[in-house]
């Protein structure tokens, strides 16, 4: 007989302080629930706190006042066009449409500080939809989820992973064991658990089974992404989805380590490879591009021109990336090629390639169709880049309701996920089918869903 004695029972608890995570613990306690959240490092926050912050919502009242026409339909469009059918075009449809209410829920019951974001759309959208923090920054998100549960008296233990789950007798899960630093365990007993512990791009062993493709690729997401819903289903008899899949980025800063805004290449920006070239159609977009970025021998660089750079410097944390120094201006094709080390005329022939196709003289050789404010003239500027991958898009399957389905499709009792721990919105495998705010709207938007349902079931169980 499992022993079920409890240091601790709550009605929901919520593993993990990230974005899923603390959306979740919001509405489950507005919904009347005890709730509490436990973390497994020292900070809470997770990707959610180093990500760009950026939400997608789809008929918005702030897109409204922008004079934006968007709806849930439309998003579900786009995001089908950019990731194909995969696992979980449930959550897609579930997420596109219910997206416009999850950003203002966020703003008017949460507290959340968004703007919508019309300077730039990024991957995947056919109209600005993407709402963020002025700041642009993660961190500033997390700071406002962290003070709505703070607000609410929310208990959020840090340095507690979740190391194990328990089930009864039933093999039904109803509790959790934490370990502190100093080796403590306590028992926490729940009527729901909602995992939002995010993905395993911290765990090289289930990204080299997983996503051999981007395997050898830097990873630079949280640290805390160690894969344990994955095990944890895993033992559960859990269904996966789109294992395959994953968010990377094609253009980190080398040596700094900082994400090179995207917005460049969007608005026109190229990469050549260490020949001079360009490789590929850069606007399929950063997570697609980061394979072909790795698939280059020797170093890559991003290359843009002045226009671009005044249209990204609009971008507060482009700022701090030309403070670090690697982003630097070449007057010429001449100059260019003696800072990067290339024979002058092959760059100059690219750039003529490429900026005739801009022009629309010719097509690009590449398929590139979409130039922003190309061709590129002086002032160039040039930045060393590598790719990484970001998070994994793979995970456990849950119905649109957010409840944890097993190997033949019904729900494990009392387990609930969302965000990165989930089978993500991003396609069946490979970077490519990642739109921009996929994470974000996977991890805030399930987490909302999750807890909404998870609380439903407790009061209508105690009926
Ligand atoms: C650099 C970067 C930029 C990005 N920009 C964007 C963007 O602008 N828009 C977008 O939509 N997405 C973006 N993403 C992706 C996005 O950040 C993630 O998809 C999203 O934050 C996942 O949220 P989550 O709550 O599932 O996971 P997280 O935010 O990572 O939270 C999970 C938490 O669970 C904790 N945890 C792990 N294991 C345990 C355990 N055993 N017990 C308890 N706690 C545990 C972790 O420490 C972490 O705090 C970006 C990612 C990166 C790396």
């Amino acid at each position: 007989m499992p022993n079920l004695e409890w240091d601790l029972e709550v009605d929901v608890l919520v593993a993990g302080a990230g974005g899923a995570g603390l959306a979740a613990a919001i509405l489950a306690h507005d919904a009347g629930a005890s709730v509490a959240i436990t973390e497994k490092l020292p900070r809470p926050g997770g990707n959610t706190a180093i990500s760009t912050g950026s939400v997608p919502g789809a008929g918005t009242r702030f897109q409204r006042a922008a004079g934006i026409e968007d709806d849930g339909a439309r998003f579900e469009r786009d995001l089908l066009a950019l990731s194909g059918s995969h696992d979980a075009d449930h959550l897609v449809h579930a997420l596109a449409h219910r997206s416009a209410e999850l950003v203002e829920w966020l703003v008017d019951d949460a507290g959340i500080r968004l703007d919508i974001i019309t300077d730039y759309r990024h991957v995947g959208h056919s109209v600005p939809r993407l709402h963020a923090p002025s700041s642009r920054k993660g961190e500033d998100l997390t700071n406002d989820l962290l003070a709505a549960v703070s607000r609410r008296d929310i208990p959020l233990a840090l340095s507690s992973p979740v190391v194990s789950l328990l089930q009864d007798e039933n093999r039904i899960v109803v509790g959790a064991v934490t370990r502190s630093a100093d080796g403590a365990e306590l028992r926490i007993g729940f009527k729901k658990l909602i995992l939002c512990v995010n993905g395993f791009g911290q765990a090289s062993d289930l990204v080299r089974r997983h996503c051999p493709e981007i395997a050898e690729a830097m990873y630079v997401g949280a640290r805390g992404s160690e894969g344990e819903a994955i095990r944890w289903g895993e033992e559960l008899g859990a269904r996966m989805g789109n294992m395959k899949s994953y968010q990377a980025y094609a253009a980190i800063l080398h040596p700094h380590g900082e994400l090179l805004s995207w917005t460049t290449i969007e608005k026109g920006g190229i990469l050549v490879n260490e020949q001079g070239d360009r490789f590929g159609d850069e606007a399929i977009g950063y997570s697609g591009f980061a394979a072909s970025v790795k698939a280059q021998k020797g170093p890559v660089t991003a290359i843009f021109d002045q226009a671009i750079y005044e249209i990204a410097a609009r971008e507060p944390w482009f700022k701090e990336i030309l403070d670090y120094g690697a982003v630097k201006p070449a007057g010429s094709v001449r100059e260019l090629a003696v800072a990067l080390e290339v024979d002058e005329r092959r760059l100059g022939a690219a750039f003529e390639t490429y900026n005739r196709a801009a022009s629309g003289e010719i097509a690009d050789p590449f398929g590139r169709t979409e130039f922003g404010v190309a061709p590129l003239k002086p002032t160039f500027w040039h930045a060393r880049v590598v790719p990484a991958l970001l998070s994994t898009q793979g995970g456990l399957m849950t119905d649109a309701e957010g409840r944890v389905l097993d190997r033949s499709g019904e729900r494990i009792p009392n387990l609930f996920a969302a965000g990165g721990a989930v089978a993500g919105i991003s396609g069946r495998e490979g970077g490519i089918g990642y739109s921009s705010g996929s994470g974000l709207l996977h991890a805030l938007g399930l987490g909302w869903i999750a807890a909404r349902t998870a609380t439903r079931e407790i009061f209508s169980e105690s009926r």
